[in-house]
């Protein structure tokens, strides 16, 4: 029985796709948080290049993706499709169950899709140094491979708890050249009041992207850069769904239901985006699930309002479903899905009814990633893990309305350097919080 749905080299798209342009209803503009006017794109280019900047707000619905990405994506690309046939069985479900991994990456994880091409828009437009955040490491890693491939310097501030307790992700930045500051650092101003305030401040995301943002504006050459949330992201993610809909359409099946676990959104929309092309202009019937963790519950809990994207308040104002940007979220095993807002495009997808949210806690996660280790293998990332343990009940629900039905899920990274996590969870230790 085929169970691996392979593509070539040549299948590697040549474009990502802008679901900006086929919203039924605009998306809100980015506000400047002084005016609450819709920021003028000049005022983004002190923090990204203006290739980006045009990216972000491109009304092109088709955009090419440069030659040398593609080379570079050649190296993981095309990632591949498979029918998880032992976990089916495992399961006692009628329903096919499919997912794209996207751990095949040096990084293990989908976010080098963009990592990939944001430095090379960087080093096109003269920058010569990035800085950025990194909770669990996971963006940190794959910023730090890019930058490394097309010669930039790499400046990552990493949430503090995980720069303690991640060790080998804070290697891997620096095997690949990166310099790696626990954040909060002595590095920025914003560091060293939070420093001031409380010595032993775990960090977060939110504060990591404010002292990031400040590296930006006071070293010359030096550009930010995000690895989730921003529409230009999970425009480069696009290419997970284009080869996804190719590799379906060899197993000759269509899905009913699509899963992604949702962070900042990215791995989501990269799966869903292309495939919502196909719901809105050719009225297709899928149904998208967002999974996220019930510790950091933005799309299900949270509110779709304006809010900042870090904790100081330097960013624009993100229309977007959002916990408020001063939320510290519990230190869940999860990391790379512990930020406090979402999105603008997905939480614009959730508003519009294109699609829904779950939440699990994190046992129910670990149960259904060790699950799905024990039947086909590998081993998925914490993250990927919630989109499996909505698989898992979707298919369940089959089994019981004995329907034949087809769930595709992102298994967005491998889980090989979160065996701790695992270990906890073995052992009884885990907790829902
Ligand atoms: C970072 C990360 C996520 C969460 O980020 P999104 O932007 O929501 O995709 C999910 N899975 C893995 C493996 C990650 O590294």
């Amino acid at each position: 029985m085929q169970t691996r749905f392979d593509l070539t080299q040549a299948d590697i798209p040549k474009t990502w796709y802008n679901l900006l342009t086929d919203f039924p209803e605009p998306l809100p503009p980015p506000l400047h948080p002084g005016t609450k006017q819709p920021i003028p794109p000049e005022a983004l280019l002190a923090i990204f290049p203006e290739n980006l900047v045009q990216q972000e707000m491109s009304p092109e619905r088709w955009i090419e993706i440069p030659e040398p990405v593609r080379d570079i994506y050649a190296l993981w690309r095309p990632t591949p499709l498979m029918r998880a046939v032992r976990f089916e069985k495992a399961l006692q479900t009628p329903a096919h169950i499919y997912y794209k991994y996207e751990g095949v990456s040096p990084a293990g994880s989908h976010k080098v899709n963009t990592s990939v091409a944001q430095a090379y828009f960087n080093k096109q437009a003269g920058t010569k140094r990035l800085a950025t955040e990194t909770g669990a490491g996971q963006w940190g890693a794959s910023l730090a491979l890019a930058c490394k491939l097309f010669g930039l310097e790499c400046n990552v501030y990493m949430v503090k708890v995980s720069y303690q307790h991640k060790p080998y992700r804070r290697m891997l930045m620096h095997t690949w050249g990166a310099t790696v500051h626990s954040s909060p650092s002595d590095q920025t101003e914003f560091g060293r009041k939070m420093l001031a305030e409380d010595p032993h401040c775990p960090g977060s995301l939110g504060i990591a992207i404010s002292e990031a943002i400040e590296d930006t504006v006071k070293h010359p050459h030096t550009k930010y850069s995000l690895g989730s949330v921003l529409n230009h992201v999970c425009l480069h993610q696009t290419v997970i769904g284009q080869e996804a809909i190719k590799q379906m359409e060899i197993a000759g099946e269509e899905p009913d239901a699509i899963f992604g676990c949702c962070g900042g959104g990215s791995n989501f929309a990269g799966l869903a985006f292309p495939f919502m092309r196909k719901k809105i202009v050719e009225q297709k019937k899928y149904r998208f699930v967002g999974v996220e963790p019930s510790a950091c519950p933005t799309l299900t809990k949270g509110e779709l309002r304006y809010d900042f994207g870090d904790t100081a308040e330097t960013t624009p104002l993100l229309m977007m479903y959002t916990l408020g940007h001063k939320f510290m979220p519990p230190s869940i095993h999860a990391g790379g899905l512990r930020y406090h807002g979402m999105s603008p495009m997905v939480s614009h997808a959730l508003k519009l009814g294109l699609m829904e949210a779950e939440a699990y806690h994190q046992t129910k996660v670990f149960e259904a990633g060790t699950l799905f280790a024990q039947t086909e293998g590998i081993v998925p990332a914490p993250e990927s893990a919630h989109a499996i343990a909505a698989v898992v009940d979707e298919a369940i629900k089959a089994r019981e309305a004995g329907q034949k039905r087809v769930l595709l899920f992102n298994l967005s990274g491998h889980g090989l350097l979160d065996l701790s996590a695992y270990e906890t969870y073995q052992t009884g230790k885990m907790s829902d919080v």
